[in-house]
């Protein structure tokens, strides 16, 4: 496994245009921020990974394990509307809350608006207003800092760089706790939008004093009048923060009007929950139980960035798990655990996945004290050192039926008939209660970011430069099938092979045929695509029926009876 932090994102980026694997949303008209197109390559890559996500969450019931109760694990699908009612997302507390702080930027012509915890960056130098250009990230026309980026403040001197410093002498330092307002810092919080901070002793204009500056919405003191604007570079022209709902809205009916609003999820979550009652009457499940579903989610991302990492239009993959408020620490762990494993099955086992819990100061407005948050982090090239979100596993307690419940007046509790007090005939009563959810929510289109940063592998010593070594069970192309010449009755031995393997494997991913330019020139293009096998019939074919097999990875070439291919791919692909 290379290290990320060597790998270039505009390699990947222009490999994911070449190969279509990613194109840019509405290219041919200049694009437009925050949205991508897959092409066919990675349309399949990320059916391949729903598709993986689906059969071991929802049709294996988390993999076929046994849950902590001793029992298997049922899951339900779901397939609900992006639009709702709106007063789901008034229950939902997306339509109040669901905000980023926002800073109007006055030094620009059109009053640009950038999100504050994004603007703050990383303070690291006593020169005053030392600032390297290359921190600021113009692509898509809304300029953001870029992670590391080195804006200075005035006579600031650096007490603590890094976390663990930071945290220590944030711990031993109550009063500096009350400066700048937060409760916790991450020790090993590397992340996306969870920067690490630094202490400085600087002069705010009332003498020195101690603050802690990061790019995360932890930090809660902003300095309009020290940061500079991200776009002219001019200080002073930049606001308070600002509430900005993330919420895209539009109309349905036919008049286009306030009572006409309604808004496109952000979350597929809420359509779960709203049907939770549906599901327990319509179906024999009995709780604990989960609801899953995939689909799209759209959010009014402030500075959409970093290729798909963060989009508007993005889709998720999300599990809600319902379960006796007693269980729900053992069901937190359980799902953290497994889904952890998960995507390290599917092929990003190294180091650059980590798991990390939450502190206290990170809750989100769901959770309560002692509740478990945890988040699956990937470290991209461009997050590197650090690591960014891939999905966020979080016990919500009974927030989101309770809210459902108040709103609508209708009861979501569930009468579970295994519990309760025991009556004359033995059996228990029954109980009534509104159950628990720990809920894995992850992004398909970050989990396809990942895989593809994963599987670049730069080498040299190919032809092309790079492979894509993705986990077999992932890879958008199967298999190839190769006569070596075009000529000499070889098509005629491969397109047989050809038919014979897309028949049998062709439900899981492309099988490719190709009998134009060189074999070189054929391989190549293969590694850039990151399929894994490729089996060519050459002269040694006609006489002894053995076909050459070329492994991407080893780039070792062996020969194998034709008539043992399918096996030996079914062995490969794990089916
Ligand atoms: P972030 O802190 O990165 O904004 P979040 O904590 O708001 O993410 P959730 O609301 O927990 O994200 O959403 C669940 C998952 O959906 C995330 O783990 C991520 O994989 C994905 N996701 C969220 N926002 C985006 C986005 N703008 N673009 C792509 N994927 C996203």
């Amino acid at each position: 496994m290379a290290d990320n932090a060597t790998k270039s994102m505009d390699d990947i980026m222009a490999l994911c245009k070449r190969r279509g694997f990613i194109f840019q949303a509405s290219e041919i008209y200049g694009g437009i921020n925050g949205f991508w197109d897959y092409g066919p390559l990675g349309a399949q890559l990320k059916k391949n990974l729903r598709d993986a996500w689906w059969t071991d969450v929802v049709m294996l019931g988390a993999g076929g394990q046994m849950g902590p109760d001793g029992k298997p694990v049922e899951i339900v699908p779901l397939d609900s509307c992006i639009i709702q009612n709106p007063k789901v997302w008034e229950a939902s507390g997306h339509v109040g809350g669901f905000n980023d702080p926002m800073v109007t930027d006055k030094s620009t012509p059109d009053g640009r608006r950038f999100r504050a915890d994004h603007l703050q960056g990383i303070y690291r130098y006593s020169d005053p207003l030392k600032r390297t250009t290359d921190t600021i990230d113009t692509a898509g026309g809304e300029p953001t800092l870029k992670m590391h980026s080195e804006v200075a403040i005035p006579n600031a001197t650096v007490i603590a760089s890094g976390p663990d410093e930071a945290v220590s002498l944030l711990e031993s330092d109550k009063s500096l706790q009350k400066i700048v307002g937060i409760k916790s810092i991450g020790k090993t919080g590397y992340s996306e939008g969870y920067q690490f901070g630094v202490l400085v002793m600087a002069d705010f204009g009332k003498g020195p004093e101690k603050a802690l500056i990061t790019t995360t919405n932890l930090a809660l003191r902003f300095y309009p009048d020290l940061v500079p604007s991200p776009f002219t570079g001019k200080i002073g022209g930049l606001s308070e923060p600002r509430a900005f709902n993330l919420m895209n809205h539009t109309f349905t009916g036919a008049v286009f009007n306030e009572d006409n609003k309604v808004y496109l999820r952000p979350e597929t979550a809420q359509g779960i929950f709203i049907n939770f009652k549906n599901v327990v009457d319509s179906t024999r499940v009995a709780l604990p139980f989960g609801i899953a579903q995939t689909g799209k989610a759209f959010r009014n991302e402030v500075t959409p960035r970093n290729f798909t990492f963060r989009s508007r239009e993005f889709e998720q993959m999300e599990i809600e798990f319902f379960c006796h408020p007693d269980d729900s620490k053992a069901w937190y762990v359980f799902w953290r655990d497994w889904r952890m494993a998960w995507w390290q099955g599917i092929g990003l086992e190294g180091e650059n996945l980590i798991l990390r819990e939450h502190d206290e100061g990170e809750l989100a407005h769901y959770a309560k004290e002692g509740a478990g948050t945890s988040d699956i982090e990937y470290k991209f090239p461009f997050t590197a050192p650090g690591y960014g979100e891939l999905e966020g596993i979080a016990d919500r307690t009974d927030f989101d039926l309770k809210q459902h419940q108040e709103h609508s007046k209708k009861k979501m509790e569930y009468h579970d008939k295994t519990r309760g007090e025991l009556a004359k005939n033995g059996q228990p009563k029954g109980e009534w209660y509104l159950p628990h959810v720990i809920e894995p929510s992850a992004g398909l289109d970050r989990g396809v970011l990942a895989i593809l940063c994963e599987a670049y592998t730069p080498d040299p010593d190919r032809a092309s430069g790079v492979y894509m070594k993705f986990h077999p069970r992932i890879s958008p192309i199967k298999a190839a099938v190769f006569p070596l010449v075009k000529k000499d009755g070889m098509p005629e031995i491969a397109e047989p092979l050809f038919a014979e393997l897309r028949k049998r494997f062709g439900h899981l991913g492309t099988i490719e045929y190709d009998e134009k330019q060189s074999i070189g020139k054929r391989y190549a293009r293969m590694d850039e695509a990151g399929c894994p096998f490729c089996f060519t019939i050459d002269s040694e074919t006609l006489t002894d029926q053995t076909v050459t097999v070329r492994d991407r990875d080893t780039l070792e070439q062996s020969r194998l009876a034709i008539d043992q291919v399918g096996d030996f791919l079914a062995g490969k692909l794990g089916v």
